[in-house]
């Protein structure tokens, strides 16, 4: 972020949730480093990690929170969801129950998060295309349903994973000016 500190506009906070192992340290590292990491879970990771993007001419650095793993002991706190105003919602479109269980994540965000929270469902692993078992369609219909913004991604290509975050923040931004 160099020398662009003073000039920030705005900080939103993002949280990445969903069920562990659809990837979501991964894609989160794909937006804030593009990197993705074979042995990701080897070391604890940082809690969040930022990347600063102008959208409309304001410069706003997102910070965005990663579980580190504690979704595993349903152990994800209120205060993981505080003071967020957007949450990527990652299912892995090569697991059902991943999916399954997308509706619980959104209750989860309702009980715990601003009702304002700009919400995108992220069908992510799209580069296991031949191993697909839930249909873009469906997720469409539930992101329609529910209010989500939503994205099929791969953390692993790179494949639309910039054009997730931009999008949510771009709707955060609208949002809070
Ligand atoms: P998390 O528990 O949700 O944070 O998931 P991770 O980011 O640790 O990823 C879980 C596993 O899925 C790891 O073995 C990753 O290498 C793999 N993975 C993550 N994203 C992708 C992807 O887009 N495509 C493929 N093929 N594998 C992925």
């Amino acid at each position: 972020d160099y020398d662009m500190q003073d000039k920030i506009d705005y900080v939103f906070k993002v949280v990445v949730i969903g069920d562990s192992a659809v990837g979501k340290t991964q894609i989160l590292s794909r937006f804030a480093k593009n990197e993705f990491c074979f042995d990701s879970k080897s070391t604890i990771g940082v809690e969040f990690q930022t990347k600063t993007v102008t959208i409309n001419g304001k410069v706003i650095k997102a910070q965005i929170w990663d579980t580190a793993g504690q979704e595993r002991y349903r152990a994800v706190t209120s205060a993981y969801y505080r003071g967020a105003l957007g949450a990527m919602l990652v299912y892995d479109i090569t697991k059902r129950q991943s999916f399954d269980h997308v509706v619980r994540w959104v209750e989860e965000l309702r009980a715990h998060a601003d009702s304002a929270i700009v919400i995108m469902l992220v069908g992510n692993k799209g580069d296991l295309e031949d191993q697909r078992v839930v249909s873009s369609e469906d997720a469409v219909e539930f992101a329609e349903e529910q209010g989500l913004f939503f994205s099929e991604t791969s953390a692993l290509s790179g494949q639309n994973v910039e054009t997730a975050f931009l999008k949510l923040l771009e709707e955060i931004n609208r949002v809070v000016s």
